[in-house]
């Protein structure tokens, strides 16, 4: 059956783990106190702080509190939706000031947009929110990416490593799994996706990780890139 829609994952696959985690995450953990403390008066903020303040016994005033408590969840990279919602809004601002944009790999954008040429549908697929997706792409090294996509998934369509997750994301994309591609550069998500009857093609970024492309490719079903050029959609 032919491809007609791709899903990748972000971190390893179209971008750089280093980024996320020397950029992004200590960022979030230098600046979330400061924008809780000039911001929690918000409508917005207040909502999530309340939600917060509901789930762990924190009362509302402990502004302090709060600072400390979500420091010590994105030291955890706790899996927290209120959470990823404040790093979110923490990185809005940082990009829309400029102080840093997200990075892709240099051949993600050429391939991307000859895809979608093609009239394949592209999403992305990341533990990140939705909303983190978005401005990842909007912000990123080459520009405003989002036209590229025609959606995004998150964890609430499942866990990453999970079947299920797949055969839910292809429902929302209302195609048969045998249609679908989905990249990414971790094994056990690639396994999920294939036993969910996708296809699969599996990333290798020498930047990001130790492992050889070349004994992987022996030892596996997935096809084995080390960049997006080289990615068969047939
Ligand atoms: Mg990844």
């Amino acid at each position: 059956m032919k491809i007609v829609a791709i899903v990748t994952d972000i971190e390893g696959t179209t971008s750089s783990i280093g980024f996320v985690h020397n950029v992004l995450f200590p960022y979030a953990l230098k600046q979330i106190g400061n924008f809780i403390r000039e911001h929690h008066e918000e409508r917005d903020v207040m909502r999530i702080l309340v939600r917060i303040g509901d789930r762990t016994g924190l009362a509302l005033h402990n502004t302090e509190g709060f600072v400390k408590l979500l420091q010590q969840w994105i030291r955890e990279d706790k899996d927290d939706a209120d959470l990823k919602l404040l790093e979110g809004m923490v990185w809005e601002r940082a990009y829309k000031q400029g102080l840093f944009q997200a990075h892709v790999y240099a051949d993600v954008p050429e391939v991307l947009q000859k895809w979608q040429d093609r009239e394949c549908n592209l999403y992305s697929f990341s533990s990140a929110s939705i909303k983190a997706q978005q401005l990842y792409f909007r912000f990123s090294d080459f520009g405003d990416m989002r036209l590229l996509f025609s959606g995004y998934f998150d964890t609430t369509m499942g866990e990453k490593r999970d079947v299920q997750t797949y055969a839910n994301i292809a429902q929302a994309i209302a195609l048969e799994p045998e249609c679908i591609l989905f990249i990414s550069d971790d094994k056990d998500e690639l396994d999920a996706a294939e036993a969910a009857g996708m296809r699969t093609t599996w990333v290798i970024r020498p930047q990001d990780t130790s492992l050889d492309p070349e004994r992987v490719r022996v030892k596996t079903t997935h096809p084995v890139v080390t960049g997006f050029e080289q990615i068969e959609v047939a």
